[in-house]
């Protein structure tokens, strides 16, 4: 952007990742800071106001009734780190589907989780019939409501759009941190490491934190085993 002020010219003006796959999500990425009346790349995303685009409906988990009361303490509890949020697949009469985020993992964590149910619907996604139930990695049990790879494009997608290319190229290169850029965004620390990573900056990002890079494995497969539900 250099310094220019237009409107909406992310899109054309925009460098690229380098990856192929990555060059696609930035795209579909930077069409949804549009959607969402983003003017410049380095401002935040509010991902609430593209929910409303996507005609999804963010309901608070206190506002839940007729949850048992093990339940609700299993899942603010023991269970908390099992679930970050989801949308029910079956639209409202008016069209909007709900949407609950888990309360336990605070507004950057929501941010991501939001970000990846407006994907699936902004980007077309169809839920299956059935959550579909898998192993993950580590052998634990997790439950999809769509198929790998269009969980892997709307967390990717909703991630980029959280934290596109061109901005954070520039904060890396300028020798920022992941705290710091995670800040400038509202998101976690762990999504700007990945976004980082996928985005092929961790050299760059090395060589001005070799300290915080050395952390960056054991977070980055947390943030996975994460995302994945
Ligand atoms: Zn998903």
């Amino acid at each position: 952007m250099h310094g220019r002020a237009e409107p909406n010219h992310q899109v054309s003006e925009a460098i690229l990742p380098p990856t192929p796959k990555g060059k696609q999500y930035e795209l579909k990425a930077l069409g949804l800071r549009e959607l969402a009346g983003v003017r410049r790349d380095d401002e935040p995303l509010d991902p609430y106001e593209l929910a409303r685009c996507a005609r999804l409906m963010v309901v608070d988990f206190e506002r839940i009734h007729g949850l048992p009361r093990a339940t609700r303490r299993h899942l603010l509890g023991a269970g908390s780190d099992d679930w970050s949020g989801g949308a029910c697949s079956r639209p409202l009469p008016n069209g909007w589907r709900l949407v609950i985020l888990n309360p336990k993992h605070g507004p950057q964590r929501n941010n991501a989780t939001l970000m990846e149910e407006v994907c699936h619907i902004l980007l077309g996604h169809r839920a299956n019939r059935l959550a579909v139930v898998a192993k993950d990695e580590q052998g634990k049990v997790i439950a999809r409501d769509y198929n790998n790879a269009d969980e892997e494009a709307a967390f990717a997608v909703g991630a980029a759009a959280l934290v596109p290319f061109n901005v954070l190229r520039r904060l890396v290169l300028a020798g920022k941190t992941a705290a710091v850029i995670a800040r400038r965004f509202n998101v976690s620390r762990q999504l700007v490491e990945y976004r980082i990573k996928v985005s092929r900056l961790w050299p760059e990002y090395k060589a001005r934190h070799p300290r915080a890079a050395g952390q960056r494995s054991r977070r980055e497969s947390n943030l996975k085993s994460a995302s994945s539900r």
